[in-house]
């Protein structure tokens, strides 16, 4: 059948099978020219099939020729109906991986369940004996616990905050009010996004002896400028991050080296469901291909694994790994303030990159690829 975008405010429902296949040809490509790297033979990567978690597994297989497991949460296509973005880019992942002699195996399931890390497990028993990295890039909006649903919410932790952001059914400037978040909802949130279910994960993968002992592991995290503290840093999201980062101490001191590493603000289906992130991020990418610094998800991971090669982190005073430098580099984030305050609706379109935000946006969902025939009959 012929795919169409079907686009319903910050999420796609349609996905094109042959624009994320070439979407990830491209990633592979990057990644084999910037040279071989080493420190990872086995990864377990959880979240693995999309934005950072995706560009991971590439950077990881194809820069350091690991063998990578993943976990991811997607939809396979059916009748006339799409799979999903992360089903595609995964079995395209797979192929390519197969006939580069790289092992790639992925379970599709809920990574918060003990069912999901049981089969992991014996995968690993059964084809690597132990892995020696885990790398934790869950994005999701909700977690089940027995017979609990808990749901993240990207709001507040204090008081009502305004501001501007994009309305991104009508593409034009408006206002977004963010009400706070209740006690309830932040743990809510924190129990979703926060560190428990990585450290879940390496305590079940040590329990059954399948994990090396000094493993490296790391989990994705964001700070971001002031302007968006309100609902990131400072907001329920921040709260479940910190958990987060306090969770990589508590495995440092069971003897891995776990991290977490601070990524830049890049458009993924994650990011898009975040009120003022988009805007910011529209502003950012302006300002940061003018300099010559922007990178995308591939970018960022390959040289967050280049550093793991070389030794050298680059960690901040408290210990994180920083991807963010070159977009909290002050020249960089005057020119956004200031961008930001002057921002209305009629110099929106001159003042942002919101064509190249879209642009990030459709390849999300496999469209819009140079080279690829959208008119053309494909199996989904
Ligand atoms: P994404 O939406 O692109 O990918 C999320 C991944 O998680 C997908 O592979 C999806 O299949 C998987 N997933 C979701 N729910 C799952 C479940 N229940 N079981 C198994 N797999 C599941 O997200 P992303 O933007 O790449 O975010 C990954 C991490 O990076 C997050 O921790 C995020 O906070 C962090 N991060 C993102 C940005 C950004 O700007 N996008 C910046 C810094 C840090």
């Amino acid at each position: 059948m012929v795919v169409e975008p079907k686009v319903r405010g910050f999420i796609c429902t349609t996905a094109h099978p042959v624009g994320c296949d070439m979407l990830v040809k491209r990633q592979i490509e990057y990644v084999k020219s910037k040279g071989e790297l080493k420190g990872v033979k086995k990864a377990l990567v959880i979240g693995c099939s999309m934005g950072y978690g995706l560009a991971t597994r590439i950077s990881l297989a194809y820069g350091m020729k690991a063998a990578t497991l993943g976990v991811m949460f997607d939809k396979e296509g059916s009748g006339n109906k799409t799979g999903t973005s992360g089903w595609y880019n995964t079995k395209a992942f797979e192929k390519y991986a197969a006939a580069d002699g790289l092992y790639a195996k992925t379970v599709n399931g809920d990574a918060y369940s003990d069912e999901c890390k049981k089969e992991i497990i014996e995968i690993i028993k059964k084809d690597l004996g132990k892995v020696d990295a885990v790398i934790y890039s869950l994005a999701a909006p909700r977690r089940q616990v027995g017979e609990t649903v808990y749901k993240s919410v990207l709001k507040t932790t204090d008081k009502t905050y305004t501001n501007k952001t994009i309305d991104l059914r009508n593409n034009v400037v408006s206002e977004a009010t963010i009400e706070p978040a209740t006690e309830e909802e932040i743990e809510a949130t924190v129990k979703v996004m926060g560190g428990e279910d990585w450290e879940d994960w390496i305590d079940a993968l040590k329990e059954a002896d399948v994990l090396e002992d000094n493993a490296l592991t790391i989990a994705y995290s964001y700070i971001g400028p002031k302007i968006t503290y309100p609902i990131y840093y400072e907001g329920s999201i921040g709260r479940a991050k910190a958990h987060l980062f306090e969770t990589s101490k508590k495995l440092s001191q069971k003897g891995y080296r776990a991290y977490i590493s601070v990524n830049k603000a890049l458009v993924t289906q994650s990011s898009a469901a975040i009120p003022i992130v988009p805007l910011y991020i529209s502003i950012l990418y302006k300002v940061m291909k003018e300099h010559g610094t922007h990178e995308g998800c591939i970018e960022q991971m390959q040289r967050l694994f280049a550093r793991i090669s070389s030794g050298d982190l680059g960690l901040d005073s408290e210990g994180r790994i920083r991807m963010d430098d070159l977009e909290m580099k002050p020249e960089i984030q005057d020119e956004v303030k200031k961008i930001w305050d002057s921002l209305d609706g009629d110099n929106f379109k001159s003042c942002t990159d919101i064509d190249g935000y879209w642009k990030d946006f459709y390849e999300l969902f496999g469209f819009g690829v140079d080279g690829v025939d959208y008119s053309a009959d494909v199996e989904v």
